[in-house]
């Protein structure tokens, strides 16, 4: 186990002990990376050992003193976390600046202008930054350009051109890698070691698929999700592909994950994600005549059977690569998922099934 839990990111680690023993902790973080990676759970503990009371050397909290009870309780006055409500499209100017009645007598912007209650610093965690619209970055900047002593405000994002350049120039900006494929796969054997027996075979396979995301990987250990994705496979490699089809079976799975809009939204990433791997496999076996999975770890038989199967050219395969990659970013943006899987599988189809060409007609001579 890493710096205080967290798995992976040691040269993270080392860039903020460094930076705390040198007493140059900055005022403003930017934290990039993918979804799924632990940015947010390093965004608390470093939070939790910066107003801890009697840290260890290494920028560890003690665990014990009353800063560290109530960061552990999620409860502590100096550390002010805001999120993306899940029915928003972004984060609301209220989190800012309070609501209405109470415009600068409340929200994080005039929370942190506040007297450290326990210690001498206070932390602001925005996650979702990607989610931050102009007039609450508006809002923030004055924060982020006078800020309040020893105040640390840290941004978690995924990609750098997602985020405004107002705040991009004015953070330190903290690069967050894939967790290495080991580290994932210790992380899911660890969580399934009360399971009488953990399939090992099957966490090392999602871990080799999970990108380096914890999160994805728990998403590919569920077997309802596993089953559905080689039916996924078998419908995106025939030809012609049934838009109609894909598009039911690809919303009926969704729906299956619960009324809630987050595990949806969850389910359609990971599903969208086999499409891309599917993509990729087909445009290198183009590229190369390579078979996929020959130099991945773990075999996935499903996808090799589709990508065997799979009569598209590699521009067809590009062609579902960028479609798919637009449905992935319509997620973020909250778009309405029967209509985004909608749109995806019907444009897929004359990507892989060309219409035929129109009828020669208008090449008949003018009388
Ligand atoms: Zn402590």
């Amino acid at each position: 186990m890493g710096w205080q839990g967290i798995e992976g990111h040691d040269d993270v680690v080392g860039r903020f002990v460094s930076a705390e023993t040198r007493g140059r902790i900055a005022g403003t973080y930017l934290f990039i990376g993918p979804e799924g990676i632990g940015k947010g759970t390093f965004a608390k503990a470093l939070a939790k050992s910066l107003v801890c009371l009697a840290p260890r050397p290494g920028l560890v909290a003690c665990g014990a003193c009353v800063s560290c009870l109530q960061a552990a309780a999620g409860s502590h006055p100096d550390i002010d976390v805001i999120e993306k409500p899940e029915d928003r499209a972004t984060i609301p100017l209220e989190a800012f600046i309070g609501d209405r009645e109470n415009r600068m007598r409340e929200g994080l912007c005039w929370r942190i202008l506040l007297r450290p209650a326990l210690g001498k610093r206070k932390v602001a965690i925005i996650l979702d930054a990607d989610h931050l619209a102009e007039e609450g970055a508006n809002c923030l900047l004055k924060t982020l350009e006078e800020p309040p002593d020893g105040a640390v405000i840290i941004l978690v994002g995924t990609a750098l051109e997602r985020q405004l350049p107002t705040i991009r120039s004015r953070s330190q900006i903290v690069r967050f890698a894939p967790l290495d494929t080991e580290i994932v796969r210790r992380v899911l054997t660890a969580g399934a070691s009360d399971t009488a027996s953990p399939d090992l075979s099957a966490i090392a396979a999602a871990a080799a698929r999970s990108g380096g995301s914890i999160a994805r990987a728990r998403l590919l250990l569920d077997p309802e999700i596993d089953a559905f994705r080689a039916r996924l496979l078998e419908l995106l490699s025939a030809r012609p592909l049934h838009g109609v089809e894909l598009s039911k079976e690809v919303q009926a799975c969704v729906e299956a994950a619960g009324k809630d809009a987050p595990p949806r939204r969850a389910r359609l990433r990971i599903l969208l994600g086999a499409a891309l791997d599917f993509f990729r496999a087909a445009l290198r076996r183009d590229a190369t005549g390579a078979a996929p999975g020959r130099d991945d770890a773990a075999s996935d038989p499903p996808l090799e059977r589709a990508v065997a199967i799979w009569r598209g050219t590699g521009d067809d395969a590009i062609d579902g690569l960028r479609r798919t990659l637009d449905a992935l970013d319509g997620i973020d943006r909250n778009a309405h998922l029967p209509t985004l899987v909608d749109a995806w599988s019907a444009r897929l189809e004359p990507a892989i099934a060309p219409a035929p060409p129109p009828p020669p007609a208008s090449r008949a001579p003018r009388a």
